[in-house]
């Protein structure tokens, strides 16, 4: 098996290809991982979640990165990893950006369709806040094997 670094259009249609992929943030030096869903266009990613220890870490430190897989056994395999920065999409000022990710997360995100999700936000409980947010990216890479045979 081989890897080789695939091109920023092949790393982009793996984006498109593949709404999943492991948020990293960090604070104080201690990094921090978790599953996501997310709408993919060229300039950013959009995600929607619920208030906890990810959105607190990435308000006080945007800088955040994403790696996003496709597995199909151990050698063949496309990974990418996005950097960026974190914007909460918070109202008023981005009400069309968060209008604009709830359509596109709609149609990706399975998050978006869990029961929680989906009640909660309506009824506006304050036990749990519901969260958009966009992750602007700065840089990406990616890379895939290669089965020796090819
Ligand atoms: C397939 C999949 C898709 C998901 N998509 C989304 C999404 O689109 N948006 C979204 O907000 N969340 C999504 N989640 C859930 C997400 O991974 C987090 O569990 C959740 O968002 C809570 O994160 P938080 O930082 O707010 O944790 P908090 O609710 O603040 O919880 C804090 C504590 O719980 C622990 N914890 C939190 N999440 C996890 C975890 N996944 N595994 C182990 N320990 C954990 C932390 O270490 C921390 O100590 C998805 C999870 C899966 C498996």
């Amino acid at each position: 098996m081989r890897i080789v670094p695939i091109s920023e259009d092949e790393c982009r249609e793996l984006l498109q290809r593949v709404p999943f992929g492991r948020l990293g943030c960090a604070l104080n030096d201690q990094p921090y991982v978790v599953p996501i869903d997310f709408a993919y266009e060229p300039e950013h990613l959009f995600v929607f979640s619920t208030a906890g220890k990810k959105v607190e870490w990435m308000r006080q430190n945007p800088k955040v990165c994403v790696q996003v897989d496709e597995i199909g056994n151990w050698s063949n395999w496309t990974s990418v990893i996005v950097t960026g920065t974190f914007l909460e999409l918070r109202e008023p000022q981005y009400t069309g950006q968060r209008e604009h990710a709830r359509e596109q997360l709609a149609q990706s995100s399975k998050w978006w369709r869990i029961p929680l999700a989906e009640r909660r936000e309506p009824i506006e409980d304050l036990a749990i806040e519901p969260v958009f947010f966009r992750i602007d990216i700065t840089g990406m890479s990616g890379i895939r094997s290669i089965p020796e045979a090819e």
